[in-house]
């Protein structure tokens, strides 16, 4: 079969395609320790609320039938994106109108439209301009995004020890000022893969720098402030009329529901909502109705920051304690301060294999982890980093998370050991 370019383009290997199928094969019951993809935990307090919701929209069968039966409109359930309005200008005291929002099929699909709307092919008589990410390593799940080449220009960390066996990266500052072919500025805030959050500062920073260029800076709230708030740190959201956030129901405990949600200049959310129409008529809109009354009242932010904050934060704890027990005084791995997310990011300089390596022979002992590579692109590949680090997720079971911890200080000796 002949494919065309736009085809090949899904067709090669990616990143993102086998660490899916890793999480998704493990976690239909496979015998693998899950500690590789971004599922988030089940929290039974948050189980709870679920199940009360779904039961809510049964019992008011009205609700239920309103909610299979229609395509909402390419924007989204228009009743959700007049509470999520109301809901940021009640709480944040933002001037944002339904216009500034649109509803994805999740934060994925809405950061592909994003990226390949602002930057790549120019439009005729302009300059080819490029998604400036400037605290590599970035999320794995848009290095393979770009519908033309080179869509992405990385910007390498400036990386400072912290403490025993810890350190932290920064936003080389210095570098972006050089920058001048941004199309927009992106960062996860949590940072995934490493588990790092900007400071207010920095965010100041970076917005100062996307206003002197003209362009946005787009916010990648997975797990940030206000929900699900996954950082162990203050760090407030920031929004400025001409800047991007990007927000998802996914790591609440939703995954399941396929949905994002962006908040945006009122050109682009309209052109993600032409973009929907095109793409898929309408989104899912369950989700929609199952999380609209917790927007409505509040609850979603005291849920965000009682249950799941303290949560994911016992269980990050929880792992660099294991990381201490196991991994010991094995060679001289280090990792990146634990300020939010799901994940901690290892570092293991001079272990004598790569972090690749080190993912397969993991793989076959039954333990997932991503091998550390993935995360550098947009000319970052051969950071230094690459090939050391490996991202550990800690959002499973603590058994399942202790005993992964256990075979990996195991492989991290056998390595330093043999190479
Ligand atoms: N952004 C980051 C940083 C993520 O980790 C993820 C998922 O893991 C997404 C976006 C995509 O989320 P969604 O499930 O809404 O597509």
């Amino acid at each position: 079969m002949e494919f065309s370019r736009f085809g090949e383009r899904f067709r090669a290997p990616s990143g993102i395609r086998r660490l899916m199928d890793d999480l998704g094969r493990a976690m239909a019951g496979g015998r693998m320790l899950m500690l590789g993809g971004g599922s988030p935990a089940a929290i039974p307090e948050m189980q709870a609320v679920w199940r009360r919701r779904v039961r809510e929209l049964l019992d008011d069968g009205a609700a239920i039938d309103r909610t299979l039966l229609h395509y909402d409109t390419p924007q989204g359930n228009l009743e959700f994106i007049d509470t999520l309005a109301a809901f940021f200008r009640r709480e944040f005291g933002w001037p944002v109108a339904p216009d500034n929002l649109v509803i994805t099929a999740g934060a994925q699909s809405a950061f592909f439209a994003l990226f390949n709307m602002l930057a790549g092919d120019p439009a005729p008589g302009r300059a080819r301009r490029r998604i400036v990410l400037p605290l590599m390593p970035e999320y794995i799940g848009y290095a393979d995004q770009g519908l033309s080449p080179d869509l992405f220009r990385g910007l390498a960390p400036r990386v400072q020890a912290t403490g025993p066996r810890r350190f932290k990266y920064h936003v080389d500052f210095d570098a972006l000022g050089a920058v001048n072919d941004a199309a927009a500025v992106c960062v996860s805030r949590p940072t995934n893969p490493t588990g790092n959050v900007l400071s207010d500062d920095e965010v100041s920073r970076l917005l100062a720098f996307a206003r002197s260029r003209g362009v946005p800076l787009i916010v990648d709230h997975a797990y940030g402030a206000p929900f699900p708030c996954i950082q162990f740190r203050e760090a407030a959201p920031v929004w400025d009329p001409e800047s991007v956030l990007v927000f998802t129901l996914s790591k609440l405990g939703l995954p399941g529901v396929r949905t994002g949600i962006v908040l945006a200049p009122a050109p682009l959310a309209g052109a993600l909502a032409s973009w929907n129409s095109i793409l898929h008529l309408a989104n899912d809109n369950v989700g929609q109705a199952i999380v609209r009354p917790l927007f409505a009242s509040g609850e979603i932010l005291t849920l965000s920051r009682e249950v799941i904050r303290p949560f994911y934060e016992g269980r990050a704890r929880q792992a660099l304690a294991w990381a201490d027990e196991f991994l010991g005084d094995a060679g001289d791995w280090t990792v990146h301060e634990s300020e939010g997310a799901l994940f901690l990011w290892f570092r293991f300089p001079g272990l004598g294999i790569s972090a690749e390596a080190l993912y397969e022979r993991l793989k076959r002992r039954g333990v997932l982890v991503v091998p550390g590579h993935y995360f550098f692109y947009g000319g970052q590949a051969g950071h230094p980093h690459a090939h050391e680090c490996v991202r550990v997720t800690c959002s499973q079971s603590p058994e399942t998370v202790r005993e992964g911890f256990r075979i990996l200080g195991e492989e991290i000796r056998r390595a330093g050991d043999r190479g």
